[in-house]
């Protein structure tokens, strides 16, 4: 699959934050993703974008979660920089620098729609799309919530 298509998500990136564009942003990814599916089933999962191979597809999604999508959680307290994957991660953080804070931390992205796009295809050739993707959600993110330094760095880590 080349990621030309791309052109396609981003010429929806009209009025960054609206709802609008996010719902358009989701239904082109969608109409890609309904293309992208190949129906190939293989006995063990190799990870596209590195050398891990799992059993399970359970094990694959954790390890694109950790290892190969930006941060999809960040600190809600004003001028932290803060981002993480857990919440369990950001409730020690939490507990360090804004002692008498209870948030739980705010969400970037859906990092669990990502995944669910990732099943969705049955194809580990998906995966460096659906990253594609992700970091678009980011950027959208970023735009939205005026956290500029996430278009420069959208990984976070
Ligand atoms: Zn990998
Ligand atoms: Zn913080």
């Amino acid at each position: 699959m080349p990621l030309g298509q791309n052109n396609e998500v981003y010429s929806t990136y009209k009025k960054p934050g609206s709802n609008q564009v996010r719902y358009s942003y989701i239904s082109s990814c969608m109409r890609a993703l309904t293309r992208a599916v190949s129906g190939i089933k293989r006995p063990r999962l190799h990870c596209v974008l590195c050398d891990v191979s799992c059993a399970r597809p359970q094990q694959l999604y954790g390890h694109i979660q950790m290892f190969h999508l930006p941060y999809s959680l960040y600190c809600p307290y004003s001028g932290c920089h803060w981002r993480g994957a857990r919440e369990d991660q950001f409730q020690g953080h939490q507990k360090r620098y804004h002692q008498f804070g209870e948030l739980p931390a705010h969400r970037i992205y859906d990092v669990k729609m990502v995944l669910g796009w990732i099943k969705a295809a049955e194809s580990v050739d998906f995966i460096p799309i659906a990253q594609t993707w992700a970091i678009g959600l980011v950027q959208e993110k970023a735009t939205e919530l005026g956290r500029y330094q996430w278009l420069d760095d959208s990984w976070g880590c």
